[in-house]
Order: structure tokens, then C-alpha cells, then sequence
């Protein structure tokens, strides 16, 4: 979601003769958008700013604005810490961007971390440029009720909001004009979607893929990331009967112990989860399953532990991504007995080691298969192109640039760590 944010911000300051560059020292303003969800990301903005001192020094026009959930959780704190910050603004103020530039232009101050009532998409800029790279994000949801008890997200990006269904397809519908081959539709919670249509009727996010799917030129759907407890009857069909909707599913479960489940107030247990997956799998028997896990969650023992291992042991995740707890300030397991770091360390070993298994059984079973891969750019050797396969892997594979942008079968001949290689047929 930060990839389409800065997107955005970027089309809006556009409009106000600002250019995007690859270089902080060319630049007359530098935007640091940033994550709240571990203390790392969040502390990393502090070492990041720190490195733009002598910039400013040497460019005193220079401005510097902190974006994204650390702006919206840390307010004017930050400035405080690190007073060469010009311009904090949180996620749902970026259409107030054009303004904040003029102001603090002249030298003023601004932080804008209010959730203001009118909707940011309807005053973001309208998306721009003639041409675009095959694979776009959407934003269609944003924000989230469920409050998990490690969870940041209900408080930075806010109550769950849903952009109407108009202004989705018209979105999608310009940036296939733009050359868009495949979307990724995004939420924090993005399969408890519940748009309004035109007649004010709301659609569920099945009932979106299937519009969506209407839509000539656009070829592929995904959508990230989901709740358990929101995969629906007609989402789980959909991706039984939608071509366009692609085999591929996050679907964070965090724990396998269903004791540590009801105390992250996940409502859901390892059965039901297992269950939704052997579901799921029965609707669409090849879909490539991802998740998310947090180890040392507060009061996690090794039984809790060893069920977490038993669950992914049953699942088989084909992709994963797999933290240690951390504390975040405000959040309801912060105030609970913590388990070491020593403990979380070596449980994530041990779990990722597992996952890495898992994942590169599944990379590896996809050797001597023809799979379907859309090319997005040129590859580091002259000849090469890269793109995805329908199951999300990186496909590297001899061809020219005149593929960019095409979906052409591949057969895949070999598995790298973290792509694949194959034949265009
Ligand atoms: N809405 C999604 C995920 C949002 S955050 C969901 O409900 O699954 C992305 C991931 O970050 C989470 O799935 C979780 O695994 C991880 N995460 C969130 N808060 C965390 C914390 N305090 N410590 C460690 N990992 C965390
Ligand atoms: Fe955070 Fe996801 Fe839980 Fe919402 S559902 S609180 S975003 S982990």
C-alpha cells in the first residue's frame, strides 16, 4: 500500500511542477513514507533522516516531510526529535499535499495527522502519464476494525473505509487504457470490502472481482491481504470460476495455538483456518498459499510454539512472511509478559526453516510444468526478460522486450532461490 501511496503523492506534487528523481541530492523535496507496524521500521525513519542533514545544509530550500503510519502515530513528535523535519502528514491527509507544499514553502511548519470526513481519493490527482508497467496496485480498502491485540493498522490508517465500486472500475478501467494488464486490488483488511454500488446497494469483494472481470484488456486479478474470518462462500467460488482471478492467496494466520489466537483477538481457531484452506483448495486445487506468522507473542510457550509449526505442517505455504513479535506502544499485548528475544529468536529460526522447506518444495515442483507468465521488464542480462507466473513467482526467461506487457506460456527448467528460470513456448 506504501508502493501506491507514494504513487499518489507523486502524481499530486506533479501537478504542482515537482518532477520524481532517483537522487536525494537533486532533490529540492524529499518525501520518507514510512511503516509503523514493527519498532524497526519505525525507528529506521529516525537513521534515515539523520542522513539528510549535511543535504540540508548544503540546500537550505531543501524540504523534508515524514508520510505514512509513523507520521500518523508520532505526530509532532517527530519534528521534536529531528527539527530539520519541515512536513509530517499521515496516510488519510495525502490530497492536502499540494497545499502543505505552498505553505511550507514560505517557511512554515505543518503536521496534518486528523481523519478528516471527506474521501482522500476524491481529491488524490487523477492517475496520469500515457503508458504504464504491466502490473499496477489499487487501493479499494483501507484501515481496520478487527484490532488484533499486536496490531498497529486500527489506529494509523483508521476505521475500516471501502471505495465505491464506480470509482474502482473507472480507476482500473484508465489504467488498462494505459497499457495494465494486472491489478492488485489492496487493503489492510481488503476481503472485508464492502463498496457501494451505484444504486447504493454494497458489493462484496466477489462481487467486484466478477465486474472487474468484464472489464477487455485486463487479464489478471489478485488482491492482498485477507482475514480468515472474511473469506466468504462467494470469494472462495470466485476463485473456482473467475479466469482472470489468480491462484495465488495471503491469508495471514499469525498463530497455530488456538490459546495465543484468543488472546491476539484473531476469532478464529487453527481448525477453522485449516478447514478454509482445505476449502479452498478443493475450490481451486493448484492455488499457491501464503501466510503471515508472529513468533513470541506475549506469553507464548513451546507448546503453543510446536502447534504453530503443526499448522504450517498441515497447510504447506508455498510463500510466507514471518516476524517476531514487537511491541507497539498503545496496543493491548504490549502490556503483557514478553517472552525474550533469545526465545523469539531461535523460534523464528526454527520456523522459517520449516517455511523455507515448504516454499522451495513448491518452487521446485513447478520444473517440467508450463505455467502462464506475465513479462514486466527487461532482466540483467541482455535478452532477458522477468515477470510473474500465475502462482507469483518470479519467472526469468531469453526473450525480447517486444514481450513486456504480454502473458505467453513458459515452460519452467529450473528452480533458483527465490525465482524461476524457464523457456518461452
Ligand atoms: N491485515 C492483515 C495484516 C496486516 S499487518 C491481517 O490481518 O493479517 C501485516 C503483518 O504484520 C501481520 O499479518 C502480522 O503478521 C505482522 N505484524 C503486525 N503487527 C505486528 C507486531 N506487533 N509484531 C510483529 N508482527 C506484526
Ligand atoms: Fe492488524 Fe490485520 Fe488484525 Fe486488522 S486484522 S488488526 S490489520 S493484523
Amino acid at each position: 500500500m506504501n508502493v501506491y501511496d507514494t504513487e499518489r503523492m507523486t502524481e499530486s506534487l506533479q501537478t504542482e511542477g515537482y518532477v520524481p528523481t532517483d537522487s536525494v541530492e537533486d532533490a529540492d523535496m524529499i518525501l520518507l513514507n514510512t511503516c509503523h507496524i514493527r519498532e524497526k521500521a519505525a525507528e529506521k525513519v529516525y537513521s534515515e533522516l539523520g542522513r539528510f542533514k549535511n543535504l540540508k545544509s548544503e540546500n537550505p530550500d531543501l524540504k523534508i516531510g515524514v508520510v505514512g503510519c509513523v507520521a500518523q502515530a508520532e505526530g509532532e513528535e517527530i519534528i521534536r526529535r529531528q527539527p530539520l523535519v519541515d512536513l509530517v502528514v499521515g496516510p488519510q491527509s495525502y490530497h492536502k499535499l499540494p497545499v502543505l507544499e505552498r505553505q511550507i514553502k514560505v517557511g512554515e511548519k505543518r503536521v496534518e495527522i486528523d481523519f478528516p470526513t471527506e474521501d482522500k481519493f476524491d481529491f488524490l490527482a487523477k492517475r496520469t502519464g500515457v503508458k504504464r508497467a504491466p502490473s499496477a496496485f489499487l487501493t479499494i480498502q483501507e484501515g481496520c476494525d478487527k484490532f488484533c491485540a499486536f496490531c498497529v493498522v486500527p489506529y494509523t490508517r483508521g476505521a475500516e473505509l471501502s471505495r465505491p465500486v464506480e470509482k474502482v472500475t473507472s480507476e482500473v478501467r484508465s489504467l488498462v487504457d494505459k497499457g495494465v494488464k494486472e491489478i492488485t486490488l489492496l487493503g489492510q483488511n481488503v476481503n472485508a470490502y464492502h463498496g457501494a454500488g451505484q444504486d447504493g446497494a454494497q458489493f462484496t469483494l466477489a462481487q467486484l472481482i466478477w465486474k472487474l472481470e468484464k472489464i477487455n484488456g485486463l487479464e489478471r486479478i489478485r488482491y492482498t491481504t485477507s482475514h480468515p474470518n472474511d473469506m466468504t462462500d462467494d470469494l472462495i467460488d470466485a476463485h473456482r470460476d473467475c479466469q482472470k482471478l489468480m491462484p495465488y492467496l495471503h491469508l495471514p494466520v499469525q498463530s497455530g495455538s488456538n490459546k495465543i489466537l484468543k488472546r491476539m483477538n484473531r476469532s478464529h481457531t487453527a481448525e477453522t483456518y485449516i478447514d478454509l484452506i482445505s476449502r479452498i483448495r478443493k475450490a481451486r486445487p493448484d492455488i499457491l498459499i501464503s501466510g503471515d506468522f508472529i513468533v513470541g507473542f506475549p506469553e507464548e510457550t513451546d507448546d503453543d510454539f510446536e502447534d504453530t509449526l503443526e499448522l504450517i505442517r498441515q497447510v504447506e505455504y508455498g510463500q510466507s512472511y514471518s516476524f517476531k513479535y514487537s511491541v507497539r506502544p498503545g496496543t493491548p499485548a504490549a502490556e503483557r509478559q514478553q517472552v525474550t528475544e533469545a526465545v523469539k529468536n531461535t523460534r523464528l529460526q526454527e520456523l522459517q526453516k520449516l517455511l523455507v522447506e515448504q516454499q522451495k518444495t513448491v518452487q521446485q515442483d513447478m520444473v517440467g510444468r508450463t505455467v502462464r507468465v506475465l513479462f514486466e521488464k527487461h532482466g540483467r542480462q541482455i535478452d532477458q526478460v522477468v515477470g510473474k507466473s500465475d502462482y507469483l513467482h518470479a519467472v526469468h526467461a531469453s526473450g525480447d522486450d517486444d514481450k513486456i506487457g504480454c502473458v505467453k506460456n513458459v515452460l519452467i527448467t529450473k528452480s533458483n532461490t527465490n525465482s524461476l528460470q524457464g523457456k518461452i513456448i
